[in-house]
């Protein structure tokens, strides 16, 4: 498995299939994302399970919360492959997935993984039972789990028989550091308990989630130390914005870096009248930027200063994005190996050159006093100057010329 120059080796864990796409065991870290429909709204529910799959999500997560959303799950799974997506739907369940799941057989066969909170799966001494029946579920038809803990959904006996425990050290340990064990050990021990009762750790997959970036390295590195499970990595309730984005990529970064991380889930507020499918890009974003996988071309820019004449080049580094972003679900058939080409969209002469010619496609705008003339650079060599209006079209059009040219078609 190639790896990113600098990262250290992908941690060894079990490989995990969900539907047809592997987690874990040497795979590619998947992308996945959740939808925030109302699950039993069907028709809402396909649109954007539909837009973050076409987006890039190669898994989506919808809530399982009420009988209705239930009986939704096996009607959205059919009326996506009506549509030819066969992305897998994992059900998130909290309180009642043990009912659920026994009322809707239907739903329980439709989803391809099931996700339980052990922190409230169940209560006292209904807790044991109900983790129970879901996992005989899982055994029943033959699905993985993710066992997933939150630290806004911590289990309270778990977290105050530790902090007893820790009462009797000769040095107690500080009390974010005990609540921290008790994340991780309630991940832990549920997926042990999960082997015990017969579910394959092949089957079982493991997040253990907190909304502090120092917080979360530190809790999967250590829960990487002591497991073999495939991990899911997200920072929950990462925010709204650009607060979202870079604290979620802060702390996977340095997580994936380290080879830690078999599937990323970027769980950011959408801002309002925004899409969705924003999740799926910054997790896609994340992992290209980084050197762990290639989804779309990608495009470098300068920032632009005082020696930008307009605001063109911004604007045409922005068309240049959304049209390899757009293209890409095509020449992901047609035009294999795109995904890794790079562009170059520079404001003047200073770095504009340097920086084209080491992208496979790069212009270089012209600057404040500069002549009005672009110069583009193909594989490191000027090729053709651009001048007057059409200096944007001509340029995409190259790109699909380019792409044309290089990535052969596939056979199929
Ligand atoms: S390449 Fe030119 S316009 Fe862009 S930031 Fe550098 S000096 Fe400014």
């Amino acid at each position: 498995m190639p790896i990113a120059a600098g990262s250290q080796p992908r941690r060894v864990t079990h490989g995990v299939h969900v539907g047809k796409v592997q987690l874990g065991g040497g795979a590619p870290v998947v992308v996945q994302s959740m939808t925030n429909t109302d699950t039993a709204d069907v028709a809402a529910s396909v649109k954007q399970v539909a837009e973050l799959w076409r987006a890039g999500s190669e898994l989506v997560r919808l809530t399982v919360n009420t009988p209705e959303a239930a009986a939704a799950i096996p009607r959205i799974v059919d009326k996506l492959a009506m549509m030819g997506i066969e992305v897998p739907l994992i059900g998130d369940f909290h309180y009642n997935g043990h009912q659920l799941l026994a009322g809707e057989p239907a739903c329980a066969e439709a989803l391809a993984k099931y996700r339980i909170n052990p922190g409230n799966v169940g209560f006292g001494k209904k807790k044991d039972t109900q983790f129970a029946q879901l996992i005989e579920f899982a055994i029943r038809y033959g699905k993985p789990v993710r066992i997933g803990a939150n630290w806004g959904s911590l289990d309270q006996s778990l977290a105050a028989a530790l902090m007893d425990q820790n009462a009797q050290r000769a040095q107690p340990w500080d009390a974010t550091a005990v609540l921290r064990e008790a994340l991780i050990r309630s991940a832990l021990d549920s997926a042990h308990r999960a082997v015990e009762l017969g579910l394959p750790a092949d089957r079982i997959v493991l997040s253990a989630k907190v909304s502090g970036v120092q917080e979360l390295i530190a809790v999967y590195r250590d829960l990487a130390r002591r497991s073999e499970f495939a991990l899911h990595l997200g920072l929950t309730e990462a925010g709204i914005g650009s607060k979202g984005i870079v604290a979620s990529s802060a702390a996977l970064a340095v997580l994936l870096q380290e080879g830690i991380g078999d599937t990323i889930r970027i769980s950011l507020t959408p801002e309002p009248g925004t899409s969705r499918t924003q999740e799926v890009i910054v997790a896609q974003e994340l992992l290209q930027t980084t050197g762990l996988r290639a989804f779309t071309p990608m495009v470098t820019a300068c920032p632009g200063c005082g020696r930008t004449t307009s605001e063109f080049f911004q604007e045409l580094a922005k068309v240049v994005q959304e049209h390899v972003r757009g293209k890409m679900p095509e020449w992901k058939i047609t035009r294999p190996g795109a995904e890794h080409m790079t562009l170059a969209v520079m404001g003047c002469v200073v770095n504009g050159p340097g920086e084209s010619r080491h992208a496979n496609i790069g212009i270089s705008l012209p600057g404040t006093g500069e002549a009005p003339s672009a110069p583009v650079f193909i594989d490191g060599e000027k090729a053709v100057t651009l001048r007057g209006e059409n200096i944007a079209h001509e340029f995409v059009a190259l790109i699909d010329e380019y792409v044309d040219r290089h990535y052969a078609r596939s056979a199929g």
